[in-house]
């Protein structure tokens, strides 16, 4: 089956019943509690077992009475627990994840239930795409609301943060890294231990450095000590 990726406000009563991935903030997670998705029940007039798939999270007793032809009682029945199914449940709310002030004010969010293996999959206020079956509960006063049944967590991967002036002066430390490296490296294959200049620039260019940034880092890996001209031409990094 297609899964289809919305975003909350863009839910609509057409969407009921498919498959939907939504990516959102978690929040109000709740505990974890039981949930009989098929209930045996036995009858006690005459013993037989009826089974009943349970569709919401209310107990259903058999509708129709015992299956039991002859029987057809009412009740009363006793839930067998050994032959009945159980799943974990979860409660949580699914927050629209906002990228732009929020123009209405309101942060549209959804109800949801991570099932099974889903439970426990999210922290609150980190952001997954949560992917489940789109349905409806009652509200209350007559009322409907959009629900998701969760089967499945994925963590989003993380955007790149935003330029600042972090990320420069990393680059800047990876790039000291690259002059000392090629630095050396010449140094150790040079015969003579220090690096021709010339040559220096014609390597670290290759590493995507330029010759301006080069001269600028020699001139601070000078400063910082990490390296010294042997003469004009020539550097050797101080081990
Ligand atoms: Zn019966």
């Amino acid at each position: 089956m297609e899964i289809l990726e919305l975003q909350i406000k863009d839910i609509r009563s057409k969407h009921i019943g498919e498959q939907v991935k939504i990516k959102g903030r978690a929040s109000n997670i709740g505990t974890q509690y039981p949930v009989y998705t098929r209930v045996a029940y036995q009858c006690l007039r005459c013993g037989h077992t009826t089974y009943v798939e349970q569709n919401s999270f209310k107990l259903e007793e058999p509708l129709a009475g015992c299956e039991e032809e002859t029987c057809g009682k009412k009740g009363p029945f006793k839930l067998i627990l050994k032959d009945s199914t159980i799943i974990d449940v979860q409660n949580i709310i699914i927050l629209e994840e906002v990228t732009v002030p929020v123009r209405e004010g309101i942060v549209k969010s959804i109800k949801g239930f991570l099932m099974r293996d889903a439970v426990g999959l999210a922290l609150e206020d980190e952001t997954y795409h949560f992917t489940g079956n789109l349905s409806t509960i009652d509200a209350g006063k007559g009322k409907l609301e959009y629900v998701l049944y969760i089967y499945k967590v994925e963590n989003v991967q993380k955007e790149a943060p935003a330029p600042s002036s972090e990320p420069t002066s990393i680059s800047k430390k990876n790039k000291i890294r690259t002059m000392k490296d090629c630095i050396k490296k010449i140094s150790d294959n040079s015969g003579i231990n220090k690096a021709p200049l010339d040559e220096v620039y014609k390597i670290v260019e290759e590493e995507g450095i330029d010759r301006n940034t080069a001269e600028e880092l020699i001139k601070k890996m000078k400063q910082r000590g990490d390296l010294f001209a042997t003469d004009q031409l020539h550097i050797r990094i101080i081990p």
